[in-house]
Formats: structure tokens, sequence, C-alpha cells
């Protein structure tokens, strides 16, 4: 394009880099690639396309690298020990070749086998220091990761933060764990760098609930929108058996009554690692109750406890109200177009790149796309002029952050 379309030919000051140059610029200049990101969100915010509300969520991204490439243990000691046999055989047919003289070049066949070798044994290391079950040859950084289609593929998961006004990704990153449940803590603080500020509000799926991301958030004075695991289940009545809500806790003799009006009293303590004790409370009269079938498979109702249970109490609460209700569903229509966006009208469904640096690269040159993309939607929309715009932020002109919305740190 850059040597047949006038815009590209003008923005690329009439050079011509071929698909090599680009390939190399992309995998090694991860620190201004997050910087034009970063320009392209402050730019959004001047423009004033940046609210207050934002939706955390991730999605798979395949890795370029095939399932059959992700071995165990014991598969990469066999592949080892096969690459050896392999070349010692090779060995001894270039001797029996070349006799004792050094051939000029080594073979091909015997320069990938090491290239090979390397690899896996790389790979090994990696699964030894991290007691991985498997671990890919092709892209070590990759895990296999469960698709909302139900396949397993080697993937990263990548993780944005959108703002609900327009639609303009504030953070991204790219992970290699599939649980989102440790990702709340970096994305706020990824958010905090790129804008300046903290948002006031966020949105975010089951999949980010734990004791511990409310209280950072409570902690941090941002007003979250997260339900539990059960929440939804609960709420529509899917649950097959009794529910611990159903069961009243009694501070004053700590013990709970259950649906049938028996006491369960506590039994023991769970010591836990770095988290409050967990509290055990069983039931000694399941073998007598008739509601035993709508209540546990177990020979006796078990019921935990954790200190911190006000929170999901407290978030529920917040939840079902008619204010709590209408900011959640907005996380649907905020963060999931964005990833269909991404996914389907732009084809982005596998990394081109690979390891966690490279892929990190290539995710936050999607999302520039996608603000750009924004932006430009936004300009035409609001019938706004791009070139008064740009002169007015350049100048100094602009009317600065969105104070009221956005708190300063
Ligand atoms: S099964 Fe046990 S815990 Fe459940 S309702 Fe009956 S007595 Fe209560």
């Amino acid at each position: 394009m850059t040597q047949t379309d006038t815009a590209f030919m003008y923005l690329a000051a009439m050079q011509k880099p071929d698909f090599h140059t680009i390939c190399r610029f992309r995998s090694t200049h991860l620190g201004p690639i997050k910087e034009i990101f970063s320009q392209v969100v402050t730019f959004c915010k001047e423009m004033d396309m940046i609210g207050s509300s934002i939706s955390i969520d991730g999605t798979k991204i395949k890795a370029n690298a095939s399932p059959r490439q992700s071995k165990s243990s014991d598969a990469i000691e066999k592949e080892i020990d096969k690459i050896l046999k392999e070349s010692i055989e090779t060995d001894k047919y270039e001797d029996e070749i070349y006799g004792g003289s050094t051939p000029y070049q080594i073979p091909e066949e015997l320069v990938d086998k090491k290239k090979r070798l390397e690899k896996i044994k790389a790979a090994k290391k990696q699964l030894d220091e991290e007691k991985l079950k498997k671990v890919n040859i092709t892209d070590n950084d990759a895990r296999i990761m469960k698709h909302k289609d139900g396949s397993k593929k080697p993937s990263y998961n990548c993780q944005v933060a959108v703002d609900e006004k327009e639609q303009i990704i504030v953070a991204a990153e790219v992970v290699n764990e599939e649980n989102d449940l440790h990702q709340m803590e970096p994305m706020i603080q990824n958010v905090k760098n790129t804008l300046g500020c903290k948002p006031t509000i966020v949105l975010a799926d089951a999949g980010y609930f734990s004791y511990e991301n409310l209280e950072f958030l409570q902690e941090e004075g941002i007003d979250a929108y997260i339900p539990d695991n059960f929440y939804k289940a609960e709420k529509e009545g899917k649950t097959r058996k009794f529910r611990k809500a159903l069961f009243k806790y009694d501070e004053e003799k700590d013990c709970f009554h259950c649906p049938a009006a028996f006491e369960i009293p506590f039994t023991r303590i769970q010591k836990r690692k770095g988290e409050p004790d967990l509290r055990f409370y069983v039931c000694s009269y399941c073998s007598q109750c008739v509601l035993k079938n709508a209540c546990t498979m177990s020979e006796k109702r078990t019921i935990t406890r954790d200190p911190r249970e006000h929170l999901m109490k407290d978030m529920r609460t917040k939840l079902n109200t008619e204010k709590g209700t209408e900011k959640y569903q907005k996380r649907m229509s905020t963060v999931e177009p964005v990833f269909g966006q991404m996914k389907h009208d732009r084809g982005f469904r596998e990394f081109l790149l690979r390891g966690k640096r490279k892929t990190g690269i290539e995710f936050v040159m999607m999302c520039t796309v996608h603000n750009i993309k924004k932006i430009a939607d936004f300009i035409k929309r609001e019938g706004k002029n791009l070139k008064g715009m740009l002169k007015m932020i350049v100048g100094g002109g602009s009317k600065g952050w969105n104070k009221g919305e956005f708190e300063r740190e």
C-alpha cells in the first residue's frame, strides 16, 4: 500500500518498507508501540471519548503453535532420546563417508535436529521450573486453554479494560494464566498508568470474583460490580441442592440454622496460607431428615464460613438493586462487542508472533487499531473536524482531562 495508495505513501513519507522490515519493527519495539497506544488513549481522553466506567474482561486467542506440540515431561524425554539416537546414526553415516576428515559444513538434517533439540531442552527446563503438566515446544510461553467452543488449544489470555462511553480500550495485557482471577489488580494498575487516574466504576464477570479483589477495589475507592460464581444460578433458581443462602447464620451461638430448622454447630477450622481461617459447620441430623435428597449427597451437610463473606452479601444486595442490575448489564454491551469486532471483523483469532513478550506487542497493536477505528467513527458521527481538533490538542488549547468524571491520582 506504501507503493500504490496515496494516503499510505504520504503517511510513510514515501518510504517503502517491505514486510520483513515491518515484521522486525513489530517484534522489537514493545516500548514505542505501548507509547503509541498510550498516546491514542490520551487523544481519546482529550476528545471527551472516555467516561468514568470501565469493564474488564479477557478472551483466549490461539497461539502460533500446534496443539500436537504440547508435550508432557515423559513425551519430551522420549523425543530427546529419539533425536540423540538419530544424531548418533547420522554421525556414524558421516564418518563412513568422510572418514576422519571434517566436512566443511554440518549437514542440514543435523542442523535442524540440533535446533529442535535446543528447543525441546528449553521447553523441558521450563516445564520442570514452573512445574507444568505440559509445555508447548513451538511456543514455550503459550498454555493449553479452553475456548468458548469447548476446544483446547495452546493460547494466551488477552485482557482488556474498555471504557463504556465509546468502547475505547484503555488498558491491554497478554497473560498466560487461563484464569482471570489474578488479573484485576494488574489491570487497574495498567489503567492508572495509561490514564493517570483510576476509574470510578469497574464492571467484571464472575471470573474476577474473589474476596481479595473486592477488598482491593474497596481500598482503592472504586465502585465495583462483580457477581460471585453462584449468583446467577441461585437468582434463576437453577441450583439442584439447597443453596448456602438458605442456611441462616446465628452470630450469638456461632452456628447455622438449616432449612429443616436444625442447628448446625461449628466443628473445625481450616488454616489457609495468606488467607483468613475457614470455619466448618457440620450437621448431625441429616440421616433422619426428610429434606436430605434436596440438600446433600453426602452423609452430612457441611457449611463453610469465610470471615469476609459479608463482602459477597453486600455485592449481591448491590447487584440486586435496579441501579446495580442496570449498571452490570452495561458490561455486556461494553466489552463483548470489542472482542467481537477484533475477532469477527478483523479476523484476529490467532497470533502471528510467538512468546509472551511478542504476543503482547501484537495485541497492543490490535488494540491501538481498534481505538483508531473508534476515533474515526466518532469524528464521522459527531461531524468533528479532525484537523482542528489536532491543532487544538497540540496547541494546548484542549479543555484538559475529564476531571469531573475521573478522580486524579
Ligand atoms: S439434610 Fe441436614 S442440613 Fe440439610 S436440611 Fe436436612 S438436616 Fe438440615
